[in-house]
């Protein structure tokens, strides 16, 4: 059915299943970071400029996909899965997190602007219990131009029948999210917020944290001989990290990226994202089969130095044992990068047949999907499909990205059907009477989980809603 023929999974050695499943849990962007991580500290591995396919590794020697792998084949629906080299996805040396790497990503992958709680709310959704996503929503929807809280905690916590602690929790996953610092309470927790994450990834002037906490008011007046005072330090030693703090802190978040987001969509910002996977249609007519393209973020093929294996005989034995080790990661990483990929590719494919309704009309036609039952069909542990599942994204032929969690959410179809029922109702229908209709669609759900679902679409209860003469 498949063109592509892969390997049924031989049994893999600890060292070998562990980083593959460290591997499968990666965004591309992560596997980028990785990847580069490794060449630099493994004399053993290379990366050699020759494009090959990942899927078959035939060199390519034109930009684009494999022309073999991403040829139509056997019946006209099955889907078309493959890696795909890209040499246009990163150039060398521009790492993704070197600062502007979204610059490199070419038109194709841009998609259509979105405003700050939609960018928001995708990046934390998969992190999100269930019962947060109102909570999250409340807050999204109560952020000013700054990206700050526009009103208390406690109006939140209030309005939404949970602790305070409860809508903190939230606000913490949004402060996480790009951009930085987003739904802090005022100027000075979101520049705590961001030092806190920034602190995580390099360093920190040691007072910096201080700085913001305790003398906030001299920072923000530029008042540096009392900043210096409070922090016992000297002038240009305070100095210099008020200017560490405006070079790397964004006192308003929002505006980091988004300029004023109050204003209307034409001029709402672009924002581009990098999805792991991208899913288009072969042509435009109805049953044509689904491309379904899983990016590598390589530039170039990785492999293990010859020069490096063909002097390890000549070397003594004290280094020899050095060298040998770092052959030995530098095969198993290119190995579990293979088993990571034929995963990936494995799950896609069954994803492309089994969702196709989805990917190409919406919500509406997600069919209920587990992951156990995928980890069923391929053979594979049920955390394996879920580490391939986590934290990445597939672009959808609208132009959409959404995570690949999408792809098995329950809920989200059933709360499809109950807006539609919503929507065509003469009168207001209680909770109750919702529970029966969408029994009756094969959806038997108790009336408090309509209740539930009506409230995360965001509709009102029968006695609150008007309904429109029909
Ligand atoms: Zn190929």
């Amino acid at each position: 059915m498949f063109q592509i023929q892969i390997p049924s999974l031989r049994p893999m050695t600890t060292a070998h299943l562990a980083q593959t499943m460290t591997l499968l849990s990666m965004t591309s962007v992560e596997l980028a970071q990785k990847i580069e991580a490794e060449l630099a500290n493994n004399p053993a591995l290379e990366l050699v400029e020759e494009r090959r396919c990942p899927s078959c590794g035939r060199v390519l020697r034109d930009p684009g996909p494999c022309p073999i792998c991403s040829r139509p084949h056997g019946d006209s629906s099955s889907p078309i899965v493959f890696v795909s080299a890209r040499s246009d996805f990163y150039q060398p040396g521009a790492g993704p997190m070197s600062g502007h790497g979204q610059d490199l990503v070419p038109d194709e992958y841009m998609s259509a602007s979105e405003d700050l709680p939609t960018y928001i709310l995708r990046q934390i959704a998969p992190e999100l219990q269930p019962t947060e996503r109102n909570i999250a929503a409340h807050i999204l929807t109560s952020l000013n131009e700054d990206g700050l809280l526009s009103i208390p905690i406690e109006e939140i916590s209030h309005y939404q029948h949970v602790p305070a602690e409860r809508v903190i929790e939230v606000v913490r996953l949004i402060q996480r999210a790009d951009p930085l610092g987003c739904g802090s309470e005022n100027v000075q927790q979101a520049l705590l917020a961001q030092i806190e994450i920034l602190s995580e990834t390099r360093p920190v002037p040691e007072l910096a944290r201080a700085a913001i906490e305790q003398g906030f008011k001299h920072l923000s007046r530029r008042q540096y001989s009392e900043l210096a005072n409070i922090l016992q330090i000297s002038r240009s030693e305070a100095e210099g990290i008020a200017q560490f703090i405006s070079d790397n802190l964004y006192p308003f978040p929002a505006r980091a990226h988004w300029g004023d987001i109050r204003h209307g969509e034409e001029s709402a910002p672009a924002v581009y994202h990098q999805p792991d996977i991208v899913i288009s249609r072969l042509k435009s007519q109805t049953g044509s089969p689904l491309v379904v393209e899983i990016l590598m973020p390589l530039y170039g093929t990785l492999q293990v130095n010859p020069a490096f294996q063909k002097e390890i005989s000549r070397i003594h034995d004290e280094l020899k044992e050095k060298w040998k080790l770092s052959l030995e990661q530098a095969n198993l990483l290119i190995k579990c990068i293979q088993q990571r990929n034929n995963i990936v590719q494995r799950l896609l494919e069954y994803l492309a047949i089994h969702q196709r309704d989805f990917i190409l009309n919406g919500d509406q036609y997600l069919k209920p999907l587990t992951r156990a039952q995928v980890a069923e069909t391929l053979e594979v542990h049920e955390s394996t499909i879920s580490r391939a599942v986590s934290s990445k994204t597939a672009q959808l032929p609208s132009g959409r990205i959404v995570p690949l969690e999408m792809f098995f959410d329950r809920s989200l179809h059933i709360r499809a059907t109950l807006r539609s029922i919503i929507a065509q109702e003469n009168r207001a229908l209680t909770d109750t009477q919702l529970a029966n209709l969408l029994a009756k669609q094969g959806y038997p759900i108790a009336r408090r989980t309509v209740a539930k679902y009506r409230a995360m679409e965001g509709i009102l209860p029968a006695n609150l809603r008007r309904t429109t003469p029909a």
